[in-house]
C-alpha cells in the first residue's frame, strides 16, 4: 500500500463493531470484564479502543510495527528518556528543540543522565563524543532554527556498530518526507501537535518502532507513566492524519515557490532551506528526503528590524509552533530560542535578524503580497 492510501487504510481505519469509516471516539474509563484476565479492554490508560485505532496508524505511516500516542510531544520524549538509567550517557544534536535540551538539562540530568551535545551531520565529532556509559544518539533533522540536514542512514549504521539506540525526532520532515525506521533508525517520535496533528487544534506526541523488544519498554513505560493521549485527542489525530500527504504537497510546493521569492529580495541576506542548490546539506537532503520540507528560515539584512518585518505581515500569522495549514511566523533570537544567552546563540548561527516561517497553504500570491508588505516596512521602498 502506498504511503498517501495507508494514511487512509492504515492501522485500524474503521470500526469493527459498526463499519463506521470514522472510528467512534470511546469515552470510557474502564471496560465490563465478561471473565478475569481474559478481555481485551481493561482500563483507558493502558488501552484505548480510539487511541489504539491511531498508534497502529501512527506504526504504519512511520514503517513500524508498534505506535504509541502520547498527551505532548514533550510527554513522548520524556517517556522515551525514561528508558535509560542513572549513569548513561546520550550524544544529542546540538540544535534540538528547546524543550527536549531543557528536559535533558533541567530534569534528567537530575536524575543520573549526562549528555553531549554535537553537530550530528559531522560523523567524526559524533563518534568523538561516545564513551563507554553511551547508550543513545538523539537528534533531529532538519534543525530548528537553521534547517540542518543530517545523514540519516550514516548515523543509524554508526549507532548499530557501538550498540547503541538511535533516536529520530521527525517532527520537522513528516513520515511523508523522510521514514528514518526504513533508513535504520531504532526510534521514530514526533510532537503530532504539528504536521501530523496539522490543524492547530490538539497537543499530541508519537512514538513509533519497528523491534519488538523495545516496543515493549515503550509500551510499559507508556502505561506506567500514564502520559496518554485522550480519546478525543486521538480521533482528532487520525482525522488529521488523512489529508497529511495533500497537506505536505500544498506545503512543500509553496515553501520552493518562496524560496525563489526570496532569493530576490535585496532585504534578505541569507536563507536556509534544505532545497536551496548552494546549502552544503543539498546533497544529503535530496538523497534522503520525499522534497525539501515546508521549514524556511532567512535573515534580513543587518540593521534591518525583523520585528517590524513580521509585525507588518496580515495573513502570514506571527505565532510560535508550525507545521499548520496556516503559515506562521517567528523571530527565533525574541521568541523560540529566546532563553539561550546571545553569545551562545550567536556562536550557534542564530542571528538577531532571522527569521522562521513555517509555510501554510494560503494561495502562494497572497503569501508573496504579504510578505513584500514586510519588506516595505522595513525597507521603507
Ligand atoms: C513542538 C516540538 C516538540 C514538543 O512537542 P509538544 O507537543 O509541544 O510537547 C518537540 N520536538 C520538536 C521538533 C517540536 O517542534
Amino acid at each position: 500500500m502506498q504511503l498517501s492510501t495507508q494514511l487512509l487504510h492504515g492501522g485500524i481505519s474503521e470500526d469493527p463493531h459498526t463499519g463506521a469509516t470514522s472510528i467512534p471516539i470511546y469515552m470510557a474509563s474502564t471496560f465490563h470484564q465478561q471473565h478475569i484476565g481474559e478481555s481485551q479492554w481493561e482500563y483507558s490508560r493502558s488501552g484505548n479502543p480510539t487511541r489504539q485505532a491511531v498508534e497502529a496508524l501512527v506504526a504504519d505511516i512511520e514503517g513500524g510495527t508498534a505506535g504509541f500516542a502520547f498527551a505532548s510531544g514533550s510527554a513522548a520524549i520524556a517517556t522515551v528518556f525514561s528508558m535509560f538509567n542513572a549513569g548513561d550517557h546520550i550524544v544529542v544534536g546540538n540544535d534540538v528543540y528547546g524543550g527536549t535540551f531543557r528536559l535533558l538539562d533541567q530534569v534528567f540530568k537530575r536524575l543520573g543522565l549526562s549528555f553531549t551535545a554535537v553537530d550530528t551531520r559531522d560523523l567524526d565529532a559524533v563518534t568523538a563524543a561516545i564513551t563507554p556509559d553511551t547508550k543513545a544518539i538523539y537528534l533531529e533533522t532538519p534543525t530548528n532554527p537553521l534547517l540542518h540536514v543530517t545523514d540519516i542512514a550514516a548515523i543509524a549504521e554508526l549507532a548499530h556498530i557501538h550498540s547503541l539506540l538511535s533516536i529520530i525526532d521527525n517532527t520537522f520532515a513528516s513520515p511523508i518526507v523522510q521514514q528514518p525506521l526504513t533508513l535504520g533508525v531504532d526510534i521514530v517520535l514526533h510532537s503530532a501537535s504539528k504536521y501530523l496533528g496539522g490543524h492547530s487544534d490538539v497537543i499530541v506526541g508519537v512514538v513509533a518502532v519497528k523491534d519488538a523488544q523495545l516496543a515493549g519498554r515503550i509500551g510499559f513505560l507508556q502505561n506506567a507513566i500514564g502520559a496518554i493521549l485522550a480519546p478525543q485527542e486521538s480521533w482528532l489525530l487520525q482525522r488529521g492524519i488523512k489529508t497529511l500527504s495533500l497537506r505536505m504537497q500544498a506545503h512543500q510546493a509553496n515553501t520552493e515557490r518562496l524560496f525563489h521569492y526570496l532569493k530576490q529580495q535585496p532585504a534578505v541576506a541569507k536563507i536556509y532551506y534544505p532545497g536551496d542548490p548552494d546549502n552544503p546539506d543539498y546533497a544529503v537532503a535530496k538523497r534522503q528526503m520525499h522534497g525539501f520540507g515546508a521549514m524556511l528560515s532567512f535573515e534580513l539584512q543587518p540593521g534591518l528590524e525583523p520585528q517590524k518585518f513580521v509585525e507588518n505581515l496580515h495573513i502570514i500569522t506571527l505565532a510560535e509552533s508550525l507545521g499548520a495549514l496556516e503559515s506562521l511566523i517567528e523571530i527565533p533570537a525574541l521568541m523560540t530560542h529566546g532563553a539561550i544567552p546571545r553569545p551562545i546563540r550567536i556562536q550557534n548561527g542564530i542571528q538577531d535578524e532571522l527569521i522562521r516561517l513555517s509555510v501554510g497553504i494560503e494561495d502562494i500570491a497572497d503569501l508573496e503580497d504579504d510578505l513584500t508588505a514586510g519588506f516595505t516596512a522595513v525597507t521603507g521602498r
